[in-house]
């Protein structure tokens, strides 16, 4: 057995972040015992030395043994990950298609990929009692370094090396010297977690309807994996059902991760979760310094932070303790990351949920037609909360026809007027339009050219407050020109952005308290906790928005919504398109009325005929969800089938192509029935930021097939000639087509 357990260990199978899907075969090093997988080691790949984490043991390698290299140095005593993790990191990399050194760097936080220690080591140097007694001069003479150090020693008498470093930039050559006389010593702390904070006083809930009730009693029901969908309008009580949940499964000592889309992570959400639950918990988010997250992180690998909140990337986060994970607006697009490793948090998190064997909760108010679908199935429980909770009532809906009506400043009459009537009564008003800026086009009033990008498919948007012309895709500026280029007209701003509509708003409403909020007008730190306040406390009254005010938010004293521009969406050449906007309305109608007063929401289409607006208005997004399902099911398109898409770009489009037309013929090739390959096309918009961008479609109605043909081609396309030429990606179940 022990002679079986030592061949096993012969050889080490590393995850190295580079491009490449294989692990990589290394022998142990000499001296260490046996080396765990989950621990990071220090390798030779190529010339360089570089971190890797080892993902388990073999008995042999396929390369002789001649040839292997020695890892150089076993970095973790212990293993970093947990074995679960490791499961995940494999199961992500086979079906993401995605080379799993770089799905074990996107696990890590960003000091431990660097290959530094869990903990820090602290080197305090302290002066010994011979050394106090030493006149520093007595050795000058002949090492005068000494006595520099031994007369900063002596002033401080310990100083940690941190803080040498900067005093005395060369010490770490001159100690030995002093340390050899025994007038100092060197002693190694390892820094260690700070004990978890005090529990804080909690405020109890209101006590739970019958709805809510029997949907915290079905997610408790449920032992180990099982998956439940809560559907509930907004303001329904989804965050209620979170709360007795969680409380139970902390009680129990548990952890409990709480995954949010990125601007769902509010300071609102924080301080309710910390008031009802008494304690705080620990963030995990892309805007984090770096020793912030690490530091979250390993509170929550050792278990001493019992609630994790996070964006997407917190799925990854190491428990010691797993015992339920919440995935909140699980419909939201910021749960699957758009570039890189192209992973669903939602997704995944049912994975892991299936391997730690916990239970799963997925919340929405409009949830995904996948997870409904999956409710279709019997695979999910679906849990409704149908109604707002407490004495809130749902709000007045209204359309508004814009085809024929002058339009002021992009607002109809009817719009204005119940402004005003909202506003002289008290309430206040939310304009949601999702395009920032000033005017979407620059257009010459003499010759009629448009302000393009140099190096985009796309028009500039026109920015007045900085006086630019700014790409949203590219995110090139130039100047904003107010005569044409080409023929010295005069250059006009068409349509309406968040900024214009600020204006507008400011000259026909003096006298209210006006904010926009988009992420022009938040960028600088501090700026959006500053206006959500003042809205939140109702002293705004008017706010003017994107998307970002859709979400999350909750604005006790917003009565009315004003959708001012639905038409984007409703052609939109994606099959999510009627999904995404009934989605983003139902979201931000959704703000409206949260509390006593009933809100109204207005939404401007100049397609009032359009089916989508019937279906939405006489049976919300339940019934758009319905009709969308109805019609994908008839289509193909997932939830009825499986795509993957292969994403090329380059800046030669002969390039773009001539790659996709080969990985079209080596998947054709590969002969996989039941996959279809749509392609290659160029996508809508072609050029972006200088490369001209294309794509091959793969779907097929049964998952284990697409993946079959995916594999193969993955290995296949590392290896291609043209793909040198381009930059190219796979994208498993995308959300945007193009
Ligand atoms: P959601 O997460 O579905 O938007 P919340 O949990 O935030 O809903 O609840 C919306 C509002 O209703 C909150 O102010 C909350 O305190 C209140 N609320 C929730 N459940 C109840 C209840 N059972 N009785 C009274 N008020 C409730
Ligand atoms: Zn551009």
């Amino acid at each position: 057995m022990a002679e079986n357990n030592k061949q096993n260990q012969n050889v080490l199978e590393v995850a190295i972040d580079a491009p490449l899907s294989r692990l990589f075969d290394y022998l142990p090093p000499a001296t260490a015992g046996a080396v765990l997988p989950g621990c990071r080691v220090q390798v030779p790949f190529g010339r360089r030395s570089v971190t890797g984490m080892v993902m388990g043991a073999a008995s042999h390698s396929e390369l002789p043994r001649e040839k292997l290299r020695r890892v150089q140095a076993v970095l973790d005593d212990v293993p970093l990950l947990f074995d679960a993790d490791l499961k995940l990191i494999r199961f992500v990399a086979d079906y993401y298609h995605h080379p799993i050194g770089e799905v074990v760097a996107a696990a890590l936080p960003a000091p431990l990929r660097k290959g530094r220690p869990l903990y820090p080591v602290l080197q305090q140097i302290t002066v010994t009692d011979d050394g106090e007694r030493c006149d520093a001069s007595t050795i000058g003479r002949r090492a005068p370094k000494q006595a520099e150090l031994l007369q900063l020693l002596q002033d401080a008498g310990s100083i940690p090396a941190t803080e040498l470093d900067e005093q005395m930039p060369g010490w770490r050559r001159v100690l030995p010297g002093l340390a050899g006389k025994g007038f100092a010593t060197i002693r190694e702390l390892q820094e260690t977690d700070a004990s978890p904070d005090e529990p804080c006083e909690r405020v109890a809930g209101p006590s739970l309807n019958d709805e809510q009730r029997s949907a915290v009693d079905s997610i408790r029901a449920g032992e180990g994996f099982c998956v439940s969908l809560l559907d509930g309008v907004t303001g329904s009580g989804k965050t209620e059902v979170y709360l007795r949940v969680i409380e139970r499964v902390l009680e129990a000592g548990r952890q409990v991760l709480l995954l949010v889309p990125e601007i769902g992570l509010t300071p609102q959400l924080v301080v309710r979760l910390e008031q009802r639950l008494g304690i705080t918990p620990a963030l995990l988010h892309s805007a984090l310094a770096d020793n912030a997250r690490l530091d979250a992180w390993r509170r929550a690998r050792n278990g001493s932070a019992p609630l994790i909140v996070g964006t997407r990337s917190a799925l990854f986060v190491p428990l010691k303790n797993p015992g339920l994970i919440i995935v909140d607006e699980e419909h939201d697009a910021s749960l699957k990351q758009q570039e890189g490793l192209r992973y669903s948090a939602r997704d995944l998190a049912v994975v892991r949920g299936k391997h730690e064997d916990i239970p799963i909760v997925l919340g929405s108010a409009t949830p995904s037609l996948e997870s409904l679908q999956r409710c279709r199935d019997g695979a999910y429980s679906h849990l409704r909360l149908p109604h707002r909770a407490g004495s809130a009532t749902p709000p007045l809906l209204r359309l508004v026809d814009i085809s024929a009506s002058n339009l002021n400043d992009g607002l109809s009459q009817t719009v204005i007027d119940a402004m005003r009537e909202e506003l002289q009564s008290g309430g206040q008003v939310l304009l949601f339009l999702n395009r920032r800026g000033y005017a979407p086009t620059l257009i010459c009033t003499a010759c009629g050219q448009i302000a393009e990008c140099e190096r985009c498919d796309a028009r500039m948007t026109v920015h007045a407050g900085s006086a630019q012309l700014r790409c949203h895709h590219c995110g090139a500026i130039r100047p904003l020109d107010s005569q044409c280029v080409t023929c010295g007209g005069a250059c006009l701003p068409l349509g309406h952005g968040t900024e214009r509509l600020e204006d507008a708003i400011a000259a026909q409403f003096p006298g209210y308290e006006l904010a926009r909020i988009d992420s022009d007008s938040t960028r600088l730190k501090g700026t959006m906790t500053r206006a959500l306040a003042r809205a939140t406390e109702g002293r705004t009254q008017i706010l003017v928005g994107t998307q970002m005010l859709s979400k999350g938010h909750h604005f006790p004293k917003l009565s009315m919504v004003a959708v001012v521009n639905a038409d984007q969406g409703l052609f939109s050449t994606d099959f999510r398109g009627g999904e995404r906007l009934a989605q983003s309305l139902v979201q931000v109608a959704g703000r409206a009325g949260r509390e006593r007063r009933q809100g109204q929401v207005i939404v401007q289409t100049a397609f009032p005929k359009h089916p989508f607006w019937n279906e939405l208005f006489s049976g919300g997004y339940e019934r758009v969800a319905e009709a969308a399902l109805a019609e994908r099911q008839k289509t193909a398109w997932p939830p009825f089938s499986k795509i993957a898409l292969l994403r090329a770009a380059a800046h030669k489009r002969d390039d773009t192509h001539r790659f996709l037309q080969d990985a079209r013929r080596h998947a054709e090739r590969a002969g996989v029935a039941g996959v279809r390959i749509l392609g290659p096309v160029s996508a809508p918009m072609e050029r972006l930021a200088g490369r001209y961008r294309g794509q091959l479609l793969m779907q097929s109605v049964n998952r284990r097939e697409l993946h079959e043909l995916l594999r193969p081609l993955r290995a296949t396309l590392e290896g291609m000639p043209s793909a040198r030429k381009v930059r190219w990606s796979i994208d498993v179940d995308p959300i945007e087509l193009f």
